[in-house]
């Protein structure tokens, strides 16, 4: 039986690495809804709309209809990356400039209609595993399957750190801890469609479990 499975949660919980491994062991596609704030974030940086201490909500709305967004699966890598208007931006959403604006984007009402309309549309009549902050609540309030993953704001700063280091991103662990608490304040904050977990959410408090035990316990849920 196929199932609609959403997993939230707050920032680098790694709700991606297991919505990955989900999606690769059922044979369902995976969409990394995070992705798509962080498109249009990136969008609005370069567009000039969003800087330090300023931020064009009007303008950024008015050109809400002209920006396209869509996932192509790059069979090599095994997911799906990022186009912005026909461009792969999928390096360049990740960077910390963008993450430290992106939970700003995330506030407008227009921007989550715009992007929640297209994740329901991609959910439909699919196998499919969606990861974000509202999944469970808001773009499959139905899912068959809503975790929620948690971890230590320190837990998840340190796993973050690593990536960025690994890239090559020449950050403090102090800047990206700051960016995490930052981020879950805004998140949990928000007037439109706050970080809350779902009433039949499965919590997963990550901090002491692996990758490896915390993928085995899902995949019994969803055997379940
Ligand atoms: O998942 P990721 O950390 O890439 O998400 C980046 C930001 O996008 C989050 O901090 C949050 O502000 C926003 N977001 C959201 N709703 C989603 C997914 C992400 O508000 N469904």
């Amino acid at each position: 039986k196929k199932i609609t499975i959403a997993i939230d949660g707050f920032s680098s919980t790694g709700k991606s690495t297991l919505a990955k491994q989900l999606a690769k062991e059922l044979g369902y596609v995976y969409v990394d809804t995070g992705a798509m704030y962080r498109a249009i974030t990136y969008f609005a940086m370069q567009k000039q709309l969003i800087k330090t201490d300023f931020f064009d909500k009007k303008s950024l709305t008015e050109v809400l209809p002209k920006i396209q967004l869509e996932f192509k699966f790059n069979a090599d890598l095994g997911f799906a990356e990022m186009y912005l208007n026909d461009e792969n931006v999928e390096k360049q959403i990740r960077t910390i400039e963008v993450s430290n604006f992106v939970s700003k984007v995330a506030e407008v009402s227009e921007v989550r209609s715009k992007l929640v309309e297209q994740q329901k549309e991609m959910g439909k009549n699919k196998a499919i595993v969606m990861d974000g902050r509202d999944i469970g609540t808001v773009v499959f309030p139905d899912a068959e399957l809503k975790i929620f993953m948690t971890a230590s704001a320190e837990t998840r700063a340190q796993r973050r750190f690593d990536e960025l280091q690994q890239k090559g991103d020449d950050v403090s662990y102090e800047d990206v801890l700051k960016n995490v608490v930052e981020r879950d304040y805004i998140d949990t904050h928000r007037e439109d469609s706050p970080l809350v977990i779902a009433d039949d959410a499965i919590e997963i408090d990550n901090s002491y479990l692996n990758k490896e035990e915390q993928f085995a316990a899902v995949l019994d849920l969803v055997n379940d």
